[in-house]
């Protein structure tokens, strides 16, 4: 929900050049009308198909941005206790939470088995044994599903990168049965599910419909030995469109491509977008400080940095860099670059792009996603505002740190 009109590049109907005045720069700017339209073509699409839509918390875990989720009656993706208290703080279900991760420590199985979670993703079998223990202590059983690890080949698919054997994530195909069948012995567990994750940033979705097949071979072959499974968890991992021009699948389209394949199994199903609910739904706003020229070479530097958002340098991630008033200069070709001392501190290289002066702003795109939550004090950088916009209106959903919050906790 961003576009121009005329020259100004808005956010449903704010203006973001007046709300960059009003709230300063960098700053975090999300729509709460892309937010809601994208967890809706999830649940949409599965139509009357059993299922539940839980949100991958960790890709943007701002609590306005959950409580927008958990009102329209998503449930949670969750990777740690942390995460968990958000959802709560935002007043999610915990009955519809899942609790993914390769490394729950002791302390957030019994934070999850206290608020009364939905069920785990198990990625062990000494994970297993610990829920066990702890669910035994209270009293209660705890539903789990084993992650298992499809081992899709990725040779052909370059996004994928966490299904395959060398990951550390899940476990085995090959020993999933053996896993599940030991399992029966620990009393104070049940079999709810089976689940997968393959990768993040996935744009074509053949893979995932790989990994089903195998999770409905595996569900097949636990009925047979009698152990009856009652959901399939698919992860998350649809890709976005970064890249002006480049294809990303639509939500609904892919999971319509999979109803019918999973209407027959008869099992509920879940699934854990992230990136394709809140990445389109959020820009990042920063200020152009200085042009300057090294030789050949162009610079725009802006006020935003690596800490506020480190895809490009961390991934090498594309997002496209855009201006927030357009001028009628013609364009140029520069690095867009943050104050922080790291030649690793950029937005954006050798990049065609609007020709603009000290002083405008610019909207990086596609940063709803893996960015806030990634942001960091580097440099001792006060985080960004976050903003988020509702038809006409807007509120800071988290203000901007201070320097006294740069310090907070710490003694000399
Ligand atoms: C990161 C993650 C997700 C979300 O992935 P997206 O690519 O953001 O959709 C879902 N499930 C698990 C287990 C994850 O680790």
């Amino acid at each position: 929900m961003f576009c121009y009109s005329e020259d100004d590049l808005y956010c449903e109907q704010v203006a973001l050049a007046d709300l960059a005045h009003r709230t300063g720069t960098p700053a975090y700017v999300y729509s709460s009308q892309t937010i809601l339209a994208n967890y809706r073509a999830y649940d949409e699409a599965f139509g009357d198909l059993p299922h539940s839509v839980c949100y991958a918390v960790k890709a943007n875990s701002s609590l306005a941005v959950l409580g927008l989720l958990a009102k329209a009656g998503a449930g949670f993706d969750i990777v740690s206790g942390g995460e968990l208290f958000r959802v709560l703080q935002a007043g999610g279900d915990p009955s519809k939470v899942v609790f993914s991760g390769v490394g729950k420590t002791a302390d957030e199985v019994e934070y999850a088995l206290a608020s009364g979670i939905h069920s785990f993703n198990c990625e062990s079998e000494s994970e297993l044994a610990l829920i066990d223990a702890m669910a035994a202590r209270r009293g209660v059983k705890a539903g789990f599903s084993i992650r298992v690890n499809p081992d899709v080949d990725a040779s052909t698919h370059p996004y994928i990168s966490t299904g395959l054997s060398q990951h550390k994530f899940g476990i085995a195909m090959s020993e999933a049965l053996a896993v599940y069948d030991r399992a029966r012995g620990l009393k104070n567990l049940s079999a709810e599910g089976v689940s997968c994750h393959i990768g993040s940033q996935i744009l074509d979705p053949a893979p995932i419909l790989e990994a089903v097949e195998k999770l409905l071979a595996l569900v097949a072959a636990l009925g047979a030995e009698g152990l009856p499974i009652r959901h399939l968890d698919l992860g998350g991992g649809l890709g976005i469109r970064y890249r002006d021009g480049e294809k990303a699948p639509a939500i609904g389209e892919f999971i319509e491509s999979l109803r019918a394949r999973l209407r027959e199994s008869g099992l509920r199903v879940m699934v854990e977008p992230g990136r394709s609910i809140v990445g389109p739904a959020g820009v990042l706003l920063t200020r152009v400080l200085y042009r300057k020229k090294n030789g050949p070479k162009e610079f725009v530097v802006v006020d935003a940095a690596m800490n506020d958002l480190i895809r490009p340098s961390l991934y090498h991630a594309h997002h496209e860099i855009i201006p927030v008033r357009k001028n009628a200069l013609p364009p140029v070709t520069a690095d867009v670059v943050g104050p922080i001392c790291e030649t690793g501190d950029f937005l954006a290289r050798g990049r065609q792009m609007a020709n603009v002066m000290p002083g405008d702003f610019l909207a990086v795109c596609a940063a709803g996603a893996y960015g806030f939550v990634l942001s960091s004090n580097y440099n001792s950088r006060p985080r960004a505002a976050e903003v988020l916009v509702e038809g006409s209106a807007y509120r800071v959903i988290r203000r901007r740190e201070t320097f006294e919050d740069l310090v907070r906790g710490e003694t000399l």
